[in-house]
This record gives C-alpha cells, sequence and structure tokens, in this order.
C-alpha cells in the first residue's frame, strides 16, 4: 500500500504546472493536479493568447489603413468587437480543453478545484472538503494583477476583465508603462479607443535598453495614443458621463475605462504555505533555491508564483528542470540567463542578452555597441513613419554577442533565432561571416 495517494500533487494547471504533470505522469507516476479555474493558466486563459489574438486584431485595421498606397481601397470598413471577442474566447476553450485532456490521457487525474495546503504532504480541495496526501507536491499557481490601493480602484477594470468587456470603451486611460500597460494601449488604439497610457516613470518599459525604451515611447504616440509621464493616478471617481481620473500631477482625465496595468504578484496569499513551512518573499513569492525547491524539501515552485523571470516558456523549462531532478535522477536548475522575450506593442521589441546600461555595469568601457535605426522597407510606399531599430552589444577581444535590442515588425520571430547566437556564444565575426537575406528587415542585424 503507497504511503500517500498520489507520487506529486501540482497546485495549478498553468503552462509550469501542466508541464510537469504530464511529464511525471508519462514516467508512471501517479499525479493530481487541481486548478481552480480553466486549465491553460493566465498564458491561455487570461494572457499571452487571447492577448496575441487581440494584437493581430489591431494589426488588421492598420493593415487596412496603409493598403491604400498600395492600390486597395476598402470602403466602409468597421470592427465588431463581440465577433473578435468570441472568437477569441472560442479558441481559449479550445486550447483549455487541450490542455485538460493531455493531463488526463497522460494518467494524471485532474480537480477542477482549488487547493490549499493543510502539511506537508496534505493538500485540502476547497470545493469537496476532500483531502488528498502527495509525497511531493509541486505549487505553480502564477500570479494576479496588482491593483495599487487608490480611492475608486473598484471603477478601474485589470487586464482579467479586458478580454470579456461587453462593449469597446470609446476613451480608455490605461495607467502603467510596462508590458501589459505598452501592448494593450497598442491594441485599444488599434481598434479605435481613443486611448490615453499614463506612466509614473519619464519613458515606457523600465528595465529594457534606453533606446528600446525611447522609440517605444515614441511610437506608441504615432499611434495615436496620448502618452502621458511622470504621473501617477491618485482617484478614480464616478461622473455623469464615465469616469474621471486625478492624477498626483494636478490633472485629470474624463474616460469611459480606467485600466490598471501595475504590475502582477504571487498568487500565494491563502494557499496554506505556512501550515507546510514554506517560506515567502515580502512580494508573497515562493522562495525556492536553484532547483525550485522550497523551505520545505518535499514542496516544489515553479512560474510565477517564484517571481524569477515570469514568462511563460521560462515556466515549462524550470518545469523540465523540476522533473529532471526529481525524478530522473539529474538534478539541474535552470539557467535565467540571456532569456529573449518580446513586448506585442505596435511595431514589438525583441531582446535577449544585457541592455547597454547593465553591459556599461558589468564592463566598464570595456564593450562595444552597433546600432541602426531605418524606415522598413514596407512602410515606405504605406506612408508610415514607423521606424525600425537594431543594437548589437558586444564584449572582448573576440567581440561576443551579449545584448541584442530590436524594434519592429517581427522582431518577436527575429529575436527567437538571435537568442541562439547569445547563448551559444558567437561573435560579431559570426554575424559578418554570415549572409544577408535580401530584402529582409533582419539582414540589417548581419551588416552593422
Ligand atoms: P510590469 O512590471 O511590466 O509593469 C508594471 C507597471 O506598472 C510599471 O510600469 C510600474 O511602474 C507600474 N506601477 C506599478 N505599481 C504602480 C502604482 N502603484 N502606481 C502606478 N504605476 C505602478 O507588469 P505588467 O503588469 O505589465 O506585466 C506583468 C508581468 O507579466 C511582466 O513583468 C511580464 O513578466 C509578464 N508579461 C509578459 C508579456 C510578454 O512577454 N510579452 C506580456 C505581458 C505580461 P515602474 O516601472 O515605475 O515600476
Amino acid at each position: 500500500m503507497p504511503k500517500y495517494d498520489y507520487d506529486l500533487f501540482v497546485i495549478g494547471a498553468g503552462s509550469g504546472g501542466v508541464r510537469a504533470g504530464r511529464m511525471a505522469a508519462q514516467l508512471g507516476k501517479r499525479v493530481a493536479v487541481a486548478e481552480e479555474s480553466k486549465p491553460g493558466g493566465t498564458c491561455v486563459v487570461r494572457g499571452c493568447v487571447p492577448k496575441k489574438y487581440l494584437v493581430y486584431g489591431a494589426e488588421y485595421g492598420a493593415a487596412i489603413k496603409s493598403a491604400k498606397n498600395y492600390g486597395w481601397s476598402a470602403s466602409s470598413v468597421k470592427f465588431n468587437w463581440a465577433t473578435l471577442r468570441d472568437n477569441i474566447q472560442t479558441e481559449v476553450s479550445r486550447l483549455s480543453g487541450i490542455y485538460a485532456n493531455i493531463l488526463e490521457k497522460n494518467g494524471a487525474k485532474l480537480f477542477n478545484q482549488r487547493a490549499e495546503l493543510v502539511d506537508k504532504h496534505t493538500v485540502r480541495l476547497t470545493d469537496t472538503g476532500q483531502e488528498v496526501t502527495a509525497h511531493t507536491i509541486l505549487i505553480a499557481v502564477g500570479g494576479r494583477p496588482f491593483m495599487p490601493e487608490i480611492k475608486g480602484i473598484e471603477h478601474a477594470i485589470m487586464s482579467d476583465d479586458a478580454f470579456l468587456l461587453n462593449r469597446l470603451p470609446e476613451k480608455a486611460v490605461i495607467i502603467g508603462g510596462g508590458y501589459i500597460a505598452s501592448e494593450f494601449a497598442g491594441i485599444f488604439a488599434g481598434l479605435g479607443v481613443k486611448t490615453t497610457q499614463s506612466y509614473r516613470g519619464d519613458k515606457l518599459l523600465r528595465g529594457f535598453d534606453e533606446d528600446v525604451r525611447d522609440l517605444v515611447t515614441n511610437q506608441q504616440r504615432l499611434l495615436g495614443i496620448e502618452v502621458k509621464l511622470n504621473a501617477s493616478p491618485t482617484e478614480i471617481k464616478k461622473s455623469s458621463g464615465g469616469l474621471i481620473v486625478s492624477f498626483d500631477d494636478g490633472s485629470k482625465i474624463g474616460t469611459e475605462c480606467v485600466f490598471m496595468a501595475t504590475g502582477r504578484k504571487p498568487y500565494t496569499a491563502t494557499l496554506g504555505l505556512e501550515n507546510a513551512g514554506v517560506k515567502t518573499a515580502d512580494s508573497g513569492a515562493i522562495k525556492v533555491n536553484e532547483f525550485s525547491q522550497s523551505s520545505a524539501k518535499n514542496i516544489y515552485a515553479v512560474g510565477d508564483v517564484t517571481d524569477r523571470v515570469n514568462l511563460t516558456p521560462v515556466a515549462i523549462r524550470e518545469a523540465m528542470a523540476f522533473i529532471d531532478t526529481v525524478y530522473k535522477d539529474k538534478p539541474r536548475g535552470y539557467d535565467h540567463n540571456d532569456i529573449a522575450s518580446a513586448v506585442f506593442t505596435r511595431p514589438p521589441v525583441g531582446v535577449v542578452g544585457l541592455t547597454e546600461m547593465q553591459a556599461r555595469e558589468k564592463y566598464g568601457d570595456k564593450f562595444k555597441v552597433y546600432t541602426t535605426s531605418f524606415r522598413p522597407m514596407k512602410n515606405i510606399i504605406a506612408g508610415k513613419d514607423e521606424r525600425c531599430f537594431m543594437k548589437l552589444i558586444t564584449q572582448g577581444r573576440k567581440e561576443t554577442v551579449i545584448g541584442i535590442h530590436l524594434v519592429g515588425d517581427d522582431t518577436p520571430e527575429i529575436i527567437q533565432a538571435l537568442g541562439i547566437t547569445v547563448k551559444g556564444g558567437l561573435t560579431k565575426a559570426d554575424f559578418d561571416a554570415t549572409c544577408a537575406v535580401h530584402p529582409t528587415l533582419a539582414e540589417e542585424i548581419v551588416t552593422l
């Protein structure tokens, strides 16, 4: 008789949890997974996937406009929000079903309810009150949007709500200068919403390379977004015409919708971590060692709940390292350096490696920077001012490439491939020796 009901109990069926649950079940382990919402997690249900579809939706509108100089004319072009919203939700449900299926097909038991820790080896399923034991527990519950405590915050929406709006507002104020605020400002503007993006700093996308930040701040304005800088909201009030947001610079904006995109926090508050001796940081993030092991030896955590690098593919890699460590006798952590990532602004951003500022902190003045900025060919006839930007940072006598920063159409696709060059330690000479593919936007990176 096994000592525990399951070998592995996973709390959270998002990207990390599903991957770990599936792999462990494939290895013959007795696995259960609990999920209080739809399987798939933030990425599939209320994040990356529906967001990318909204970006596609916004891009169609822009393409129709710029097609005119290419000879196309279209009369009575109209956008229907309900069509896009519902089609996206249909796809989200399909994908969520696939996630549930993957688990069950591999023999894992899926509980469609919330689970909380009772002790190191026991979880309680909160709908039914059933208690289940497991040898190993993996926490992969992700994060939740953070809403600052300002007066009237209950009138604001967050990213979870934005996908399900009954109707698209005519006017919206988006608060924040990070990924979600910048991406949604581009989406809303592209779908015809008069959009203000308000950020407390002096340029968008803190943490990114300064040139990228300058360009994105500028390009948001080219999309018709009112970018309001150095201001934080202090109050949101209902008015006869909708809402009024007040800012700490004394200004007020009347709007129909206030969208807070002010970061996300690990979703650990009522998980019962204290019952199992699992320690957290002040942010609520589960503290883990390089093997994703918490302060309780049999409890591990992967993904956004650990607040390391909060990206879907990273959670998946951490889950794979967990499987190798716990079930394959190959202990390993996931290397969080040089992770390529993208921001789906319009145009988007693709980056990997060190920013110029980080290179300076690490290497003093012993590094080189190559940049280029140009109007992509497609935009010339279209009559668009939007520019493309590329920066390559190299270091050492051999000029090893340590950072690449791109802004322009398709740069998320391009950076996926260029990420290999940084991870693989390739040099500027390798870039120079690579023949260009012409005419493309990406060729500029090998002709710097
Ligand atoms: P970010 O941390 O990227 O941005 C949060 C923004 O809100 C920052 O500009 C921050 O300002 C601002 N802010 C925080 N608190 C307040 C406050 N009290 N008042 C006013 N402004 C405030 O978080 P997001 O919510 O945009 O995204 C969450 C995470 O999700 C990201 O970190 C990323 O890991 C992930 N994500 C990734 C995407 C991708 O890969 N394309 C897309 C979407 C999300 P400041 O800069 O001054 O701190």
